[in-house]
């Protein structure tokens, strides 16, 4: 993709507009990702930063966040906006990797992320960012774009390039974490962005049918295009997974390639984690079992070290297969710990509160965001739950997998080329897999999964801690994939 053949990968400069990073703010995977990408791009040479808003919710003294620039005056509709802005250094093992945070209270000043305007609040956003660059005299070779948040970015910088040099040479790369959420909104909220219908042919075009489609400008705006798994790349060029947007995935089919999402292996680590009870490595996987006792403990479950507790930790929304926890699932042999929280209405979350009320000796229905809890609970399950109707990658899976708490997954997205299924025909212990995988969306073939895997963890205990040790081996660091986005996306 770059022109400049001679630009190595070490030389290179990139910045990540997104809408969340972790640790500083976090809603789902797309924070992880935008936390860690740039620490492995930086740990292999480049110059990565990420720039997110500033939200109400984001602890300035925690992250020790310095105002770097004040009353920087953006362009919204011909009149000003000032805005300032924020860095964090966050100190990694390799480098320092800085996250610059656009203040305007206008837009951010609430403690929520998502809430109402969004894709008019990211479109300002998105300007901005284009429009501080010459200021902070940051001039990166790529921008890499994520979600629909900042989709927009490639097509502000297609005009940008008209009016000004500095912009020149900038690629633009766009990362498709979940096509479902697309940012389609009212034609005139353009101006917010100094854009008309008019500013480019894929906005006329778009805006024939009455609205912008942000994920759809930036698929075919951004000079190259990936999501975060090969088998969510397929998937998505069929009706079922396409979420309405067939034609231009079809369209753009040969620019968008799928590269597996990887983890912070640092953060994610049974053997450092100061949020668990009991650290434990492969060698001491026995000592596993004191986080699960802590956890029934602390969640007013009956401590019982020999029944299986199985995991479950998401956002509650439609895509996570929420519907598929029924009495039948929640009648077998075993304890469910559930943590989540639901944006927009309600009802997953009452469905799992219900649950929690009808079986309180077998179930615990955790309602809210807690990343403490949650390492808890990654720690402290035997077995992990993602039902999910898609996922284009998934990270719980794979942390999961990083503490020795076996997967039971659906054949999907991320999840299919994570997880290697058990086989119950396998005798010996040389086998390579590291979960349970059901195909079809429906109650009894999660059933079928849950009990197949409890049959292996209570008749078998010598083939279960065979499948929690090839979990544990499993590597879902960024080195691969880092590389592959250097090799394949910003070259
Ligand atoms: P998605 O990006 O669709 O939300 P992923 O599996 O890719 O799903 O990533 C979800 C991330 O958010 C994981 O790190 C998971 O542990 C975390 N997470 C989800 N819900 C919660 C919650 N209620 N509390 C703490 N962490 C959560």
């Amino acid at each position: 993709m770059n022109s400049d053949k001679n630009i190595k990968h070490k030389q290179l400069k990139i910045l990540m507009p997104a809408s969340e990073v972790a640790p500083l703010v976090k809603v789902g995977g797309l924070a992880d990702v935008v936390g860690s990408l740039p620490k492995a791009l930086n740990k292999l040479g480049c110059d990565a930063r990420v720039i997110i808003p500033k939200y109400g919710c984001i602890d300035e003294k925690k992250y020790k966040l310095k105002k770097i620039f004040s009353n920087i005056k953006i362009c919204v509709n011909k009149k000003n906006v000032k805005i300032n802005l924020w860095q964090c250094n966050l100190p990694t093992q390799h480098a320092v990797s800085p996250i610059y945070l656009i203040e305007c209270n206008k837009y951010f000043g609430s403690k929520k992320v998502y809430f109402k305007n969004n894709a008019e609040r990211f479109l300002f956003f998105s300007s901005a960012v284009l429009q501080i660059l010459p200021i902070i005299k940051f001039q990166p070779d790529i921008i890499h774009c994520h979600d629909f948040h900042t989709a927009l970015i490639p097509g502000l910088l297609k005009t940008q390039k008209k009016l000004n040099t500095f912009y020149k040479n900038i690629k633009s790369v766009f990362t498709i974490h979940n096509l479902n959420y697309q940012g389609k909104s009212e034609i005139k909220i353009l101006s917010t962005g100094n854009l008309t219908e008019h500013s480019l042919k894929s906005l006329s075009q778009d805006a024939k049918d009455g609205d912008i489609n942000f994920m759809v400008q930036g698929i075919i705006n951004a000079d190259a295009v990936n999501t975060v798994s090969p088998t969510y790349a397929k998937e998505i060029t069929t009706p079922i997974y396409s979420a309405g947007l067939d034609k231009v995935i079809k369209q753009n089919k040969n620019k968008i390639i799928g590269i597996l999402n990887g983890i912070d292996i640092d953060f994610f680590n049974s053997t450092t984690d100061k949020f668990i009870k009991q650290k434990y490595s492969i060698e001491t996987l026995n000592k596993k079992v004191l986080n699960k006792l802590a956890l029934q403990k602390q969640l007013g479950l009956p401590q019982d070290k020999n029944i299986a507790l199985v995991g479950f930790i998401s956002r509650l929304a439609w895509q996570k297969g929420v519907e598929l926890i029924t009495d039948k699932l929640i009648n077998s042999k075993c304890q469910f710990v559930f943590l989540g929280t639901q944006i927009g209405g309600k009802q997953y979350e009452n469905q799992l509160k219900k649950l929690a009320k009808k079986y309180p000796d077998k179930v615990s229905a955790q309602i809210k965001f807690n990343t403490k809890l949650a390492q808890q609970i990654y720690a402290g399950s035997d077995i992990f739950l993602m039902p999910s109707r898609f996922e284009p990658c998934g990270l719980g899976q794979m942390i999961a997998m990083r503490y020795g708490t076996v997967p039971i997954v659906r054949k999907t997205g991320g999840l299919a080329d994570t997880i290697i299924n058990y086989q119950l025909s396998i005798i010996n212990y040389q086998f390579k897999s590291t979960g349970f995988i059901f195909k079809k969306f429906d109650e009894i073939s999660l059933h079928k999964a849950l009990q197949k895997a409890l049959k292996i963890y209570y008749q078998h205990p010598k083939i279960w801690r065979q499948l929690q040790i090839n979990c544990m081996k499993k590597d879902f660091s960024w080195n691969k994939s880092a590389k592959k986005y250097l090799d394949f996306l910003y070259c």
